[in-house]
This record gives structure tokens, sequence and C-alpha cells, in this order.
């Protein structure tokens, strides 16, 4: 049967391939008794489970590619040495026949039992095998529940779509490394760290789902229409084929728009503007160089620490910094200093301990809380600003104390390098993230102690508008052209104008080509976003009349009544 979803759409484009569900089996795990006459049966049921993992496993193992990484079959021996394991493959069949409890409820009794056990493990390395136990125990429960995996797992090469209750940014990086033609969640924000991360993948996907992964079972096939933020689950012959023809017309347009990619950004009235690019990993510089960018205004350091038990050293974070300034060729590449926290964890599975996270220990608040740590970066980004045009950012300040704090932080690093006669860029510029309301106000001031300054506008919304960017029951009231926030941006540009310093934004808002005309007639030079939008937003450049936007920005401006915004902006954009 076919039948459409509706979510929000967060990176642009068409896909058409098979799903594939990403595992949250054990949240679906119910309790029920089964009567004394039918357990020998449950226990057969429970036994035909394990032998059926157990097959699949020897078939991925054996249908391993030649070249594939050691790692893969070693860990497919682990999970086979699991599921062979007594604990696992014997023990839940007391359970079922003592308390007469289905398969799968003695089976995850039995899990969270070896777990507790492993968490007791000194060693951490050791403990963290826990999740080889509850990854196996996922794979039994899906066979228990009836809905094995259809798409084997070294078949997904692509045309893969990935559907999830929800994924994390530590999840999203990883899937860099992996060819998925989309992926649709749940839950989630428009400018969710997840979100973003989509849009860095360059693959259509949508969030705010809802019920997609109950309603989609594995190997069913999808359309994704990021643009639209629809899914269509099971189409027809005639929408397949008129989806064929979409996706084609979109990769056409985008194969036109790369003919502007070495044209200028400059406006019809002779305005030059830069036009920047936000990486999250040294190997997105591919995609900044392919994008015609002339710089990189954000790269976001914290994805370097992510997925790993202990954070990188200060070679291996040096090592990166200076792959990205050499690769850059003496184009700025401004590097913010880590923005870990909030839903941004170093580890999945990292417990959030504060009730709060977007106003907890985050960011630079983190970095001055942990100043070892923070020295270590801040070595690593002077030494690499040695080989090439390196700026730092510093995220999330609210108050002048902390920034102060900051640069005298900087200082030490500095002076440590200078007694080890290490080089560096003594005059590196340093400049600030206007996120919080509190500091858009007093941009001025933060101006004068810093040589730039970058609006974040997804946690400026966030925290102006009180709506968690993570949270897609609020993410209707996410608005970027409220009027507070226009004022507030408004406010930061007229400071810098003021004082003589460059003023970017590197949210959301930066790559979304209906807000260009705005945020030029607003006065904004240097725009920052992932580099598959730089094309679009040139394109709107290329065909702006300063003198003609601005009266329409101050017009805009000047009203409190969001709804007259829209009309007026889509005014601008004809
Ligand atoms: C922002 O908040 O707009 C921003 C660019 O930083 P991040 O999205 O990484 O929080
Ligand atoms: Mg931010």
């Amino acid at each position: 049967m076919s039948f459409s979803i509706h979510g929000v759409g967060v990176s642009n484009g068409i896909a058409i391939g098979h799903a594939h569900l990403v595992s949250h089996a054990l949240l679906e795990v119910v309790h029920y008794q089964v009567p004394e006459n039918l357990i020998e049966q449950e226990v057969a049921r429970f036994d035909q489970a394990i032998n059926t993992v157990k097959l699949d496993l020897e078939t991925v193992k054996s249908q391993l590619p030649n070249k594939s990484p050691a790692e893969l079959a070693a860990f497919i021996n682990t999970h086979l040495m699991i599921l062979n394991d007594h604990t696992l493959a014997e023990d839940p069949k007391l359970t079922i026949k003592n308390e007469h409890c289905n398969a799968e409820w003695a089976l995850k009794q039995q899990m969270e039992n070896i777990v507790e056990q492993f968490d007791q493990i000194e060693d951490e390395y050791l403990r963290e095998r826990k999740h080889d136990v509850v990854q196996v125990v996922e794979r039994i429960i899906k066979v228990l529940l009836g809905r094995p995996s259809q798409v084997p797992v070294l078949e997904q090469e692509k045309a893969i779509i990935l559907v999830a209750h929800d994924i994390s940014p530590a999840d999203a990086i990883q899937f860099k490394h992996h060819q998925f033609a989309a992926f649709v969640t749940d839950v989630g924000g428009a400018t969710s760290h997840t979100a973003i991360l989509a849009r860095s993948l360059n693959i259509p996907s949508i969030v705010a789902l809802q019920r997609a992964r109950t309603l989609i079972r594995d190997g069913e096939l999808l359309i994704i229409d990021g643009t639209q933020g629809v899914v269509i689950v099971n189409p027809d012959k005639d929408t397949l084929a008129e989806y064929k023809l979409k996706q084609e017309q979109w990769q056409i347009e985008q194969q036109k728009l790369k003919r502007i990619k070495l044209t200028k950004a400059v406006t019809l009235d002779g305005t030059t503007i830069d036009l920047y690019a936000n990486i999250e990993v040294p190997d997105d510089v591919v995609q900044v160089k392919a994008s015609g960018a002339s710089g990189i205004g954000l790269y976001r350091t914290e994805f370097l620490f992510m997925n790993r038990r202990e954070a990188p050293n200060e070679q291996e974070q040096f090592e990166a910094y200076k792959a990205v300034a050499e690769a850059m060729d003496g184009k700025p590449v401004t590097i913010r200093t880590l923005d870990l926290g909030a839903d941004k964890q170093m580890n999945a599975d990292t417990e959030r301990s504060c009730t709060n996270p977007a106003l907890g220990l985050r960011a630079i608040r983190l970095c001055l809380a942990e100043p070892q740590m923070f020295h270590i970066q801040l070595r690593a980004l002077l030494r690499a600003s040695a080989f090439g045009n390196i700026k730092i950012l510093i995220p999330m300040l609210s108050s002048l104390t902390e920034l102060r704090q900051t640069l005298l932080l900087i200082e030490r690093a500095k002076q440590s390098l200078r007694l080890e006669k290490a080089e560096f860029n003594n005059d590196i510029e340093v400049g600030g993230m206007i996120e919080i309301p509190a500091a858009a106000l007093c941009a001025e001031a933060f101006a004068k102690e810093l040589d730039f300054l970058s609006i974040g506008t997804n946690d400026l919304i966030q925290y102006s508008l009180a709506i968690d960017r993570t949270d897609d029951s609020v993410s209707h009231l996410y608005n970027p052209l409220h009027p507070a926030i226009l004022q507030l941006i408004e406010i930061t540009l007229k400071a810098g104008k003021k004082l003589g310093k460059k003023v970017s934004v590197c949210g959301e808002m930066a790559g979304d080509s209906k807000l260009t005309r705005l945020l030029l007639g607003l006065g904004l030079r240097q725009f920052s976003m992932h580099p598959s939008h730089i094309l679009s937003v040139k394109h709107q450049v290329l065909q702006s009349d300063l003198v003609k936007l601005v009266p329409t920005a101050r017009k805009i401006l000047s009203s409190h009544d969001s709804d007259k915004i829209e009309p007026l902006i889509q005014k601008m954009n004809l």
C-alpha cells in the first residue's frame, strides 16, 4: 500500500531507495505471560532466533570483500562469540521456564544483568564491550519480533535510506564514511546538530516525521523529497516515474549552478560579498574547494572529539588544523574552539547529567571549567597558525569576563609556545560568536575587545525564542524572521560597522538563499554556510542590488509583526 508521511525537510534533493530501519527494537519489548502448555514452544522460538542470527552473522562474514578492514571480521567474530556464550544463549531459557514469560522479555532481563556486571568492571575498554552485547541482543530481538533486517549489511551500498527514531550527532558523523542515499527521523529540529550534519552529508533528509519508524518496514521502497519534507512509502509506478524525472531536474539545476563556481560574488551595484564555508571534519575541505568558497568561516572542532573514549591529544589536533590550513592555501580558516555539550556529547552514550543541557556547561563555559583540555586545543591551534591563515573563534560568549578569561588563556598558550621557541602567528585574529541574546545586545562591548564577530543564528534563535532547537514539538515556533531576531542581528551588524570590525553570520540562516537578500539589505557582507549552499546563495548575490534592498530591509526591521515580514521578503526575492 502506498502512503506518504510529512515532516520537516532539512536537506534538499530527492532520493529513491530502500528503507533500512535503524534498530530501536529494545524499546519495543513488552512483557507477557506464556501458558504452561506453550512454554516448550517459546523456548524453541528462542533457540530458533539464536540460530537465525548465527546464520546471518556467518553469512555476513563469508561475504566480506577481500579488501575490507580486519576490524570488520573481528567485530563479527566478537558478536558470534557473545551469541555462543551460555549466559546469552542458555540462561534466558531458564527464565522462560521459571517465570513463564515471553522470550524477548527473558532475553532483555538477561541483557540487563550482563550489562550491570560490565558496568562494574574497572577497565574502561572492557566495560565498553557491553555495547556489543546490546547490539547482539538487539539483533535477536528483531528476529523474535518478526522484523529481521531484510537488507544485508554488506549490500548497503547506494540507495539505502536510513529510517531512525533519532540519530545523534555522534552517530551522524559516522555516516560520513558510508554512502547512504538519505535519512529520515521521527524526532529532531531543523537546526539541530543532527540536521546540520545531514546537510553536510549532502543527502536529502527529513526530521520530525513522528512515526516513520513504526509505519515503515525494512526494505520498503521510499521516495524522500527533502525539499518538501515528504516521504512516499511504496510509491506506485506513476509516482515513481514522476519523482525520477524530478530527481533528474534537480541534478540538472545543481549542474547549472556549477557554472558560477569561479564567478566573484559581487552584487549588481558592485559590492563584494564573502561567501565562506562551514566544516565539521578536515575531509570536508574537498567539498569546500569544489564549492568555490573564499575560505572557511566556521570549523566546528568538537566533531574531532566525538565517538572516542579520550580527547585527541595536542599532536592529533595540530595535524587536523594544519591539514585544513594548508589545504586552504592562504585563504581564511576560522577555527572555532570546542563547542561540546548540550546535544553534542563526546560519546553518544554519555549521560546528560544536567537538567537543561543547552543552558548548562557547554562550549566556552566547559573550556573555562577544563583549562587543561582548553590549553591543549589552543596550543594545537596556535602551532597550526604557522601553516596558513588561521583565526580563532570563541563560541557561546555571554559576558566580557568570560571573554577576558579566554583571551588570557590564549596568551598563556602563546607564552608556553614562546618558551619552546615553537612557531605560531603572534597576531592571530580572535573573534567571538554572538549566539546568546545578551551578547548581541552588548555586541559593541565585545567588538571592542575582539577582531571580528560571527553571529550563530541557530543558537541565537533557540535562546531568544526559548525554543529547544532539537525538539520537534516546538519546531513550528522556530522562526528566523521573528522581529526580535532581526533586531538582534541588526544590533550586531551595527556594532561591527561602528568599530570597523567584520561581522559574519555562520548559522543556518546564512545558507538559506531565500534570506540572502534580506541579510544583504541589513548590511551583512560575510556569509558562512555549508558548502552545498554556496552556489545558490551566490546566485542570489549576483542578482541583488543593494540600493534597492536597503529600504525594504529597513521596512522589515521596523515591523513588529512576523506575518507582515514574510510577504515583504517574498517581494524582495522577486
Ligand atoms: C549557531 O549556533 O548558529 C552556530 C553556528 O553554531 P552551532 O550550530 O554549531 O551551535
Ligand atoms: Mg551555536
